[in-house]
């Protein structure tokens, strides 16, 4: 076992679940993963992998706070607590205060708060990680890694909402962008598996997991993506409507009495792929139903292709030129299916899909497209490694003790 201090623990935060990674920066190898999941609830459970197996602890009931002693246990016994250097943080949004991963202070900790209204469910559980780990981890610096802050290089072109200015001034309302992250993992490893230079890059990227979004990446810096204000904007995804007039919340008002809250609550948990296909928010449950004939299944799944196709060739438009496409996330990356169908209806920006390459999520490079193609590939996102890159970086650079 590793036993120099080296490694940094990435924690996911959320408000029923604590995802949580060993990473070594040097060698980028995850040491241990694992999730406390269900938190608050009977079933509440530690599942975690090492090298070997994959193993479940009962947690009982067990809270955040409880969950997080039960990880560091957990930690002591891999012989791994004592070979941190660092923690980084997953935090959903910077709002307009963060373009770049922090190290965390109070101040830090006070403006992460302040974003909370523009992510009432993801800031408050980010936060209460950081809270939870200041306090078993002491002596470690921690670092916030923001899902936003790529997105901070859009123009005002591109996150501006076309409502009276003053919702922008006075409560920040705009377009703010996720995935961010994935999509700085991705685009780089992208442009390494091509042989391109990133800083003279220009690529599409689409994260289709449960949430979906793309983003439009000119050398090296993001200058439009789909998701806005909060993530239900842009893409068909698992549950989430993405985009559609806003009106109806008075149709559904008038027509059903729904309040505020019921719609927000459909077009959040009970839309997309779920609502169209009215079976499942899961891809690979909806293609099996469509290969047998279900044809809400196929329905969905035609939605889905097209408005990311349509959104992909608008998004193509805030680029110079196009170097590559790149699909990852759950769906990007293992639906053969799905790629296919998108790069079959972007044939207008010069995309031929080689089947087989297809097929077998890519060649050697991930390229699922034919020679003269503009080019289309597969890489898998590992946002946990980024976190961890930055977390490194960034305490590198500082002082070896804590800031807050
Ligand atoms: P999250 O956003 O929660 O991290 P993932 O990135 O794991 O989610 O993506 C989950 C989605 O990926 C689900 O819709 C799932 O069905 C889909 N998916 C995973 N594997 C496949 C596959 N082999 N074929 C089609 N869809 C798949």
């Amino acid at each position: 076992m590793n036993t120099t201090p080296s490694n940094i623990l990435v924690i996911n935060c959320g408000s029923s679940s604590i995802k949580f990674a060993v990473i070594n920066p040097a060698s980028e190898q995850a040491l241990i993963t694992g999730i406390a999941e269900r938190l608050g609830e009977a079933g509440a459970q530690l599942v975690w992998r090492g090298s070997q197996q994959k193993n479940t602890t009962a947690l009982e009931t067990a809270d955040h706070d409880l969950a997080m002693q039960a990880i560091l246990t957990l930690l002591a016994e891999q012989q791994l607590a004592d070979t941190l250097i660092a923690i980084g943080h997953r935090v959903v949004h910077g709002g307009e205060a963060f373009t770049h991963s922090t190290l965390i202070n109070k101040a830090v900790k006070q403006a992460i708060a302040d974003c909370q209204s523009l992510a009432p469910l993801h800031n408050p559980a980010n936060l209460l990680g950081i809270t939870i780990t200041e306090k078993y981890f002491s002596q470690l610096p921690q670092v916030a890694v923001f899902d936003t802050a790529f997105h901070q290089t859009m123009p005002a072109k591109a996150y501006l909402y076309a409502i009276p200015y003053r919702f922008y001034k006075e409560k920040s309302v705009r377009r703010y962008g996720f995935h961010g992250t994935s999509y700085r993992y991705v685009a780089e490893t992208a442009c390494q598996q091509l042989g391109i230079d990133y800083q003279h890059s220009q690529l599409l990227c689409a994260h289709l997991g449960n949430g979906c979004s793309a983003v439009a990446v000119s050398n090296g810096q993001a200058v439009d993506t789909t998701m806005g204000l909060t993530p239900l904007e842009g893409l068909v995804m698992g549950t989430r409507s993405g985009n559609l007039d806003p009106n109806l919340f008075s149709f559904l008002a008038d027509e059903y009495g729904y309040s505020l809250e019921d719609t927000s609550r459909i077009l959040n948990k009970e839309s997309g792929l779920l609502g169209l296909s009215e079976l499942s928010n899961d891809m690979r449950t909806l293609e099996e139903a469509a290969n047998q004939g279900n044809q809400q299944a196929q329905l969905a799944i035609s939605v889905f292709c097209y408005q990311l196709a349509k959104t992909l060739g608008g998004l193509a438009t805030a680029l110079p030129r196009l170097d590559g496409l790149v699909f990852t996330g759950g769906i990007g990356e293992n639906s053969s299916f799905v790629r296919q169908q998108v790069i079959k209806q972007l044939a207008i920006l010069g995309f031929t899909l080689d089947e087989q390459a297809n097929q077998q999520h890519g060649n050697k490079q991930g390229v699922i497209t034919q020679p003269g193609s503009t080019c289309a590939l597969v890489v898998k996102t590992d946002e946990e490694l980024m976190i961890a890159r930055d977390t490194a970086s960034l305490v590198n650079q500082a002082p070896a003790t804590p800031n807050h």
